[in-house]
């Protein structure tokens, strides 16, 4: 008998995986490789934050809660929905998860037969299509290349849609390309949903708070309120609050939706951890001063890195307005020869060479659903995304 069962043939081995293997083998030869491949940012958790968790610790808050969240959670982030995107929930239209992953996952499951499609615009964030067919649904790859900044048109939408639609999924600023949609490409998109009743819109707005150049967020269920009953709004402390440890995402949306994610978590993995959600009401509720400073650090590796690869000849990128990822095209290193001689076809080679070269581990655009092109995350130092960007710059110019 086999062990392994059908959901894992539904999901296909991560492209990303072969470099990041070779990267870890490199090390472990000793070999001094940058990894620009973490999508965390490198900032500690902020004092005030661990002082809640610690003091939740020291209550006794360490047993069992409410499946899906604290009342205190729920409650404030019912407030952050209010105070931050005008949009006004009820506790029992909200969901707390073991990241914003687990939340993602549970509203697919609760809603997902086989048949039924899902939009993702590409170039997506990796786990999309796969959290998709784990559900028992059909992916919807639309390609939405650098002229239209890697954003889905009113147009493309409007083609996509057929009866079998169920969801579709829009994440602004976005991993991998940083591109955020604008208050009016969002209504733009709204209308088009407005005449398709059938189809439910996941907004991920992990990155809200991660923008530049004065760039402002919206998201779907303040810009378009007549959606509102159809939009499932995700979001978490992980990027912003520099919490991805702590493990705490939620979502707002429609109550028979929240319910039934609720019933998926009680079945799998019950609340999440009571620490972690005493430390994001804290979180929530407190200061958020500490952003702008940050940010403003990460604007600054953002353009030290654009500014590089725009420098290089063969790369070209286009200026992010949030998240921290660069997403440039290597299509014109691709077709040019290695000094061994080994001729670059593709983005997966590029990205395998700058490995071998440049000892620097990034993540070609193919994992993401756009050949020609490959992120690399600028939430590291300034000092190490230097000598990255100059040993990047260096390998290229060795290419016949
Ligand atoms: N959504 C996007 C677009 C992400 O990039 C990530 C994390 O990389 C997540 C969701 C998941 O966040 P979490 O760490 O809270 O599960």
């Amino acid at each position: 008998m086999q062990l392994l069962g059908h959901l894992l043939h539904a999901v296909k081995p991560s492209p990303t995986l072969a470099i990041t293997r070779q990267a870890a083998e490199l090390r472990r030869r000793g070999v001094d490789v940058i990894s620009l491949s973490a999508g965390e940012p490198d900032f500690p958790t902020p004092d005030h934050i661990n002082a809640a968790a610690k003091a939740a610790i020291d209550a006794g808050q360490t047993r069992y809660t409410d499946v899906d969240g604290t009342p205190e959670l729920k409650a404030a982030i019912v407030r952050k929905f209010q105070r931050e995107n005008g949009v006004t929930y009820d506790t029992s239209e909200i969901s707390v998860g073991t990241g914003g992953k687990q939340v993602l996952i549970n509203a697919l499951l609760a809603t997902l037969n086989p048949g039924d499609e899902v939009i993702i615009p590409a170039p997506y964030w990796v786990s999309y299509p796969d959290m998709v067919r784990l559900a028992g649904g059909t992916p919807v790859e639309v390609s939405c290349p650098a002229e239209q900044h890697f954003k889905i048109t009113a147009a493309q939408l409007q083609k996509a849609i057929n009866p079998r639609t169920k969801w579709v999924i829009l994440n602004s600023p976005s991993n991998p390309t940083g591109a955020g949609y604008s208050a009016t490409e969002l209504k733009e998109l709204g209308a088009v949903l407005l005449g398709h009743p059938q189809v439910y819109v996941l907004t991920d707005d992990m990155y809200e708070h991660l923008s530049y150049d004065g760039w402002v967020f919206s998201t779907m269920a303040s810009q378009v309120p007549a959606l509102r009953d159809r939009v499932l709004t995700v979001n978490g402390v992980s990027k912003a609050y520099s919490m991805t440890g702590w493990r705490i995402g939620y979502a707002g949306g429609p109550k028979d939706l929240i319910a039934a994610m609720a019933t998926i978590q009680s079945q799998t993995t019950s609340n999440p951890c009571a620490i972690s959600q005493a430390a994001a009401v804290a979180a929530l509720d407190g200061p958020i001063d500490f952003l702008a400073e940050r940010n403003e650090v990460f604007r600054q590796r953002r353009d030290l890195c654009l500014d590089a690869f725009n420098d290089t000849p063969g790369l070209m990128c286009r200026r992010p307005e949030g998240a921290f990822y660069l997403f440039p095209s290597c299509a014109g290193l691709i077709g040019r020869k290695t000094p061994a001689g080994v001729e670059l076809t593709n983005d997966v080679e590029v990205s395998r060479y700058l490995l071998e070269a440049a000892r620097v581990a990034v993540v070609p655009g193919s994992a993401f659903g756009l050949e020609g092109y490959f992120r690399i995350s600028f939430a590291t130092s300034t000092a190490v995304l230097e000598h990255a960007c100059s040993r990047i710059r260096q390998a290229c110019d060795q290419l016949v």
